[in-house]
């Protein structure tokens, strides 16, 4: 299967290509040029498969031209070593809990396969150990670094800004060692995102040693999140209860509700979904008026969701064909305050005795409040509340149980290379260590 640009000045790229360089050289983002639709004894037989069976018939859509069968089998299967179970909150609402994966986020489950697939290209065309570059202000570095541990062929650098991230979330990928390496930087987000895309900008660094991105907009990162879609639906099923489906995902850079639209065009019979934005609507604005216009974020307690520019838009506007009605059709959108998530995390925790996440409470409230009689409605819990103890726990006044996977993070010993935030530092560094 070949993958265009949505900027249609590149020509179409393989999926290898795809997955190596992230973005097209136009700066666009790479679609598959078909999405097949699954036959109707799948949807039909659903309710009596596994998450992993289900997911290597959606992945064998995909992915299934490009690689034999059983690799991509194992790939799929090796990539979901965990459950993501749909629980019932109350009447007819459900949480869809993807926390359950090594890091408590739903980034696992794309970080991990594109680790898989990257390592199969790399192993496939016999080539050099290739570098991936990783600024993170949080969960992203996380996810990448415990997607990418143990992958033989791929060397991690996870660049982040000392003395900013929480001690949980800097332990998640400090304390790995192997091809996992930390550079605490001594700067902000920024000057680490500025040093990546230096890095990937400077010639003689690429000639001397293979980089690349673990973006959010990989294709091989975003696709496989539409296999927990299909598996939430098959849950349904299972109960009795899929009728009238309606999907509400917490969105920021809206890769993971763009992997739900994908599952729909496959046939999913999800009726709507609900776009849930936090203070930066930017998408939500978008929906009302038709006019879509970036700004800079501002910081949340859903600060995953804090983006400005989602940069999955132009795969939403391509797959609708640019046309503003189309999305209306399928998305309708909401955005809370701080205020309004405090109130709602707390609110769910003390009638319904379910503990949301500041991102997942976004959904809830959305899927809550815009739900119609005769709805289904899952919303997308998109990490674990105990990452963001510091935030939960004031909120309900009460102590936040940690999980084991976070406590053995925890119990780890902090390995970084203090590193400036100056270029030329950065690239003797790399250059150094090969
Ligand atoms: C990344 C993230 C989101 C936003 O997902 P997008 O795919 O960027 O829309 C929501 N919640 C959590 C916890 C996240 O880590």
């Amino acid at each position: 299967m070949l993958y265009y640009s949505t900027n249609k000045q590149s020509p179409a790229a393989t999926l290898e290509e795809a997955v190596v360089r992230g973005l097209a050289p136009d700066k666009g983002l790479y679609m598959p040029e078909r999405i097949k639709t699954l036959p109707p004894a799948f949807y039909h037989n659903m309710g009596e498969m596994s998450f992993q069976e289900i997911s290597f018939i959606v992945a064998e859509a995909f992915f299934g031209e490009d690689m034999e069968a059983d690799i991509l089998k194992n790939i799929v299967y090796d990539t979901l070593r965990f459950d993501v179970p749909l629980v019932r909150v109350h009447d007819s609402i459900y949480s869809l809990e993807l926390f359950h994966g090594p890091t408590l986020a739903f980034k696992d489950v794309g970080a991990r396969f594109m680790a898989r697939l990257l390592g199969y290209f790399i192993r496939k065309e016999g080539r050099r150990e290739v570098n991936v570059l990783v600024a993170t202000s949080g969960d992203t570095g996380s996810a990448v670094a415990n997607g990418f541990l143990d992958v033989e062929g791929i060397h991690v650098y996870v660049l982040y800004p000392k003395g900013k991230v929480s001690e949980i979330q800097e332990k998640q990928f400090t304390t790995l060692g192997k091809n996992i390496t930390a550079l605490e930087i001594d700067g902000t987000f920024d000057d680490c995102q500025a040093l990546v895309k230096n890095a990937f900008m400077d010639e003689e660094l690429n000639r001397k040693m293979a980089l690349t991105s673990a973006n959010s907009i990989n294709v091989a990162r975003f696709l496989p999140q539409a296999f927990y879609y299909f598996y939430a639906y098959a849950q349904l099923e299972k109960q009795d209860a899929a009728r009238e489906v309606v999907i509400c995902v917490p969105s920021g850079n809206f890769g993971n509700i763009t992997a739900g639209l994908f599952a729909k065009r496959m046939g999913l019979p999800v009726k709507r979904f609900i776009a849930a934005n936090n203070r930066n609507d930017i998408f939500y604005q978008y929906l009302r008026t038709g006019e879509y216009s970036p700004r800079p974020s501002v910081p949340t307690l859903a600060n995953a969701m804090d983006v400005g520019a989602p940069s999955n838009f132009a795969r939403v506007l391509d797959l609708y064909g640019g046309s503003h009605e189309a999305v209306c059709a399928d998305i309708s959108g909401a955005a809370y305050t701080d205020e309004q998530i405090r109130e709602t995390l707390a609110d769910v925790y003390r009638r319904h005795h379910y503990l949301l996440d500041p991102h997942g409470t976004c959904g809830y409230r959305a899927l809550a409040e815009g739900l119609q009689a005769g709805e289904t409605g899952v919303f997308l819990e998109t990490a674990h509340p105990a990452k963001f103890i510091d935030r939960v726990e004031p909120i309900i006044g009460e102590r936040v149980a940690i999980p084991d996977t976070l406590q053995r993070f925890m119990q780890g010993t902090k390995q970084s290379i203090p590193l400036p935030s100056d270029f030329v530092h950065f690239k003797r560094y790399l250059l150094n260590r090969r």
